[in-house]
């Protein structure tokens, strides 16, 4: 039997490139909806719960459209699908612009969120009119533009300033932790003479409406799993900021849970991750009163010496890793085989 193959029609750079730019304005789109949503709140009038579900109605509508629209891609053809995609989008883009509330942007949202069933779509047009080769590369191209059209959300300006205020007491105030009057009293009266833009920031924090207090504690538990149930990270062993560690428990917990799961049923698995994982854990959470008394120091004496270290950063960062940081070599983990049959 003699298979003839239909010669592909070539697709030009412009075309790649017109691809490309729709996976920067897809990204961009995914990303710029978050940042506007507190100005979204007040220019519409709507409150914490609306601007949670504007948030999150793009991606989840973007996860359902995207598999939808690879499959109808490969059963229609790609470019048919892409330009219908394209009109829901406009659609959604108009009814978005022009939305008197909330219940009509969100409508318009949900037209516009399959902008990202775009990114299939291009694929599938890309290897359909260029040699293998080629359409690597142009995915790579298409992927990266999406990528960066993300991080147009990022760029926006942001003119809020957050100020951390920390301080040490013998006992937690357990009296103001219900009261958020009190907590700001207590901060007021702990940070009256400490100068510079101090003043500025306790005014500012009497008007702030989304001030934050809470202790400084550590997450200490005796077991991290039951049942198929595992926890990893701050759930789990939240070692509290003092120590600096607290990213390095939640990736090193990651991947030792992952890697003692690939080659073993769960129940052993679970209890390999517990023991292998533990000490570490417990070497760092350890570390709290020396980073404690190093970062956020309680005598006059100790914060000068802080202080001193932290102006000579410029020039000389201190690279002095304590035993714990290194307390676990992470182990190379082999996948289970599949097994046969
Ligand atoms: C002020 C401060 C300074 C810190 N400084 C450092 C530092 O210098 N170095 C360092 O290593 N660590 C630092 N940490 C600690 C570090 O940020 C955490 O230990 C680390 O982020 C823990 O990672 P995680 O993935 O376990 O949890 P998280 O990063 O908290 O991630 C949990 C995620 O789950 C989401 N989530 C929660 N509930 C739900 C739900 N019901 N459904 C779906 N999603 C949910 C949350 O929104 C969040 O995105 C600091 C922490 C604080 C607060």
């Amino acid at each position: 039997m003699t298979t003839t193959l239909a010669t592909p029609v070539r697709a030009g750079k412009a075309a790649v490139g017109a691809l490309g730019v729709l996976a920067l304005a897809s990204g961009a789109l995914e990303s710029v909806v978050q940042p506007t949503v507190p100005l979204l709140q007040r220019e519409l009038d709507m409150g914490p719960t609306g601007g949670a579900l504007l948030s999150i109605l793009l991606p989840i509508t973007g996860a359902l459209v995207t598999p939808l629209a690879g499959r109808f891609g490969d059963r229609y053809g790609g470019k048919r699908v892409l330009i219908r995609l394209m009109i829901v989008v406009c659609v959604g883009g108009t009814v978005s612009a022009l939305a008197p509330g909330l219940p009509v942007l969100l409508a318009g949202q949900v037209l516009q969120g399959a902008m990202v069933g775009a990114l299939p779509l291009s694929f599938i047009v890309v290897r359909k009119h260029l040699s293998a080769g080629e359409s690597k590369a142009a995915i790579g191209v298409v992927s990266g533009l999406f990528v960066g059209g993300g991080m147009v959300g990022m760029l926006g300006e942001d003119d809020e300033v957050h100020a951390f205020l920390n301080f040490a007491r013998p006992e937690p105030p357990s009296d103001v932790f219900a009261n958020p009057e009190a907590q700001r009293d207590l901060v007021a009266a702990v940070f009256a003479d400490a100068g510079w833009e101090v003043p500025g920031m306790l005014a500012a924090m009497h008007e702030a409406d989304d001030v934050f207090f809470d202790g400084v504690s550590q997450i200490r538990m005796p077991r991290w799993h039951r049942g198929r149930v595992a926890l990893a990270g701050d759930a789990a062993y939240a070692p509290s900021f003092l120590t600096g560690q607290g990213s390095s428990l939640a990736l090193v917990g990651a991947y030792m849970l992952a890697g003692s799961l690939a080659d073993r049923d769960h129940t052993t698995g679970l209890a390999a991750y517990e023991d292998s994982t533990r000490e570490f854990v417990a070497a760092n959470q350890g570390l709290v009163g020396e980073g404690g008394a190093t970062l956020f120091p309680i005598t006059a004496q100790a914060l000068e010496q802080r202080n001193d270290r932290l102006r000579k950063l410029g020039t000389t960062p201190s690279a002095e890793p304590r035993p714990a940081h290194s307390a676990l070599t992470l182990p190379e983990f082999m996948p289970r085989k599949p097994s046969a049959g």
